[in-house]
């Protein structure tokens, strides 16, 4: 794969992975929109990532109870719009509103705010967007994948999009099949072969072979895996997973894999810098790999300061990577 960039760039050809850049270094992809600046997966934030230049932009998709595909992180509503406020009654017990539980229309009257933590209504990032409104509201699937398209024209600068299956499992026993609902909204938009600038993202092994095996999903597709060595959801053995053996079990079905920093960069310290051999094994596989999550509001200790981080990342030899802050890099 990496010979086959070297190849591409030298006789001029962009490589397809990184559109509209002939450069060396990893792509950005812009984690829940330029989610360091405005609420995350709003279309500002998209609209925002897209005009800092972010090679792809993210979309997590959950969905309304009238079955339309909506973006947004948690399967709950409370961290990130005033749902408790406007909809009294329609907790489940456990006190959380599920937006499976709400219709679309339901979902569009709500508003959406900087994430806070629901207990004490403290933002979880301290100096992130404060402003007073405008109103924002959730985006359906369908207008963010309009939105980047719209943009790629008007600009005439071809973005990506990155969209991930939330808790597959969960929306399937809740009675809803959240992947094909989205491959349909995909496929609509023209995504779904791997020449489309779009990788769908999962941590849920169990749906990633169903989405290759059974949906017949044939674009790209990235397995994402957790820090440590604990068997996620989804039958999903990280620390398998994360081996040689298991990376060249995920190259049958996936073309690349997000792991968290410390699985790329650390040691028995906080402080440590060694590079891993996860990102070696992984293009040994044929795998490329984007990790999660870089926030110059939140960096890992042995990182001196943002522009550090993506240097380090970038000489462990990263493909791509999530960032709060796209365009932030030097
Ligand atoms: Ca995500």
């Amino acid at each position: 794969m990496r010979a086959l960039r070297c190849l591409l760039l030298l006789l001029g050809m962009g490589f397809a992975a990184a559109p509209g850049a002939v450069s060396a270094g990893p792509f950005e992809i812009a984690h829940r929109g330029a989610s360091g600046y405005l609420p995350e997966h709003t279309l500002a934030a998209a609209a925002m990532a897209h005009a800092l230049g972010a090679e792809f932009i993210e979309q997590d998709v959950v969905i309304s109870s009238d079955g339309i595909p909506v973006v947004l992180h948690d399967v709950t509503l409370d961290a990130t719009t005033d749902v408790a406020d406007r909809f009294p009654g329609r907790a489940r017990d456990d006190g959380k509103h599920y937006v499976v539980d709400f219709t679309l229309a339901e979902l569009k009257s709500l508003e959406v705010r900087e994430r806070f933590d629901p207990e004490t209504g403290e933002p979880v990032f301290a100096g992130r967007y404060a402003g007073e409104g405008p109103v924002f509201r959730i985006a359906t699937l369908d207008e963010s994948l309009a939105l980047v398209g719209g943009l790629n024209r008007s600009t005439g600068r071809e973005a990506g999009v990155y969209p991930e299956i939330k808790s597959a499992a969960w929306h399937l026993a809740q009675g809803v099949d959240l992947s094909a609902a989205v491959l349909e909204v995909l496929a609509r938009h023209g995504y779904g072969g791997k020449e489309s600038l779009c990788y769908l993202q999962c941590f849920e092994y169990d749906e990633v072979k169903r989405l290759r095996d059974e949906l017949g999903y044939r674009g790209r597709l990235v397995q994402l895996l957790s820090g440590g060595d604990k068997v996620d959801k989804g039958n999903t053995d990280n620390a398998f997973l994360r081996t040689p053996a298991g990376l060249r079990e995920l190259a049958r079905r996936v073309d690349g894999i997000g792991p968290p920093i410390g699985e790329i960069v650390g040691g028995d310290s906080p402080e440590s810098r060694a590079i891993k051999p996860l990102v070696a094994d992984a293009h040994a596989a044929g795998l490329e790999v984007h990790p999660y999550t870089l926030r110059a509001d939140s960096l890992p200790r042995w990182a001196s300061g943002y522009d550090d981080l993506v240097a380090v990342l970038a000489e462990a030899g990263i493909d791509g990577y999530f960032t709060d802050f796209p365009g932030l890099a030097k």
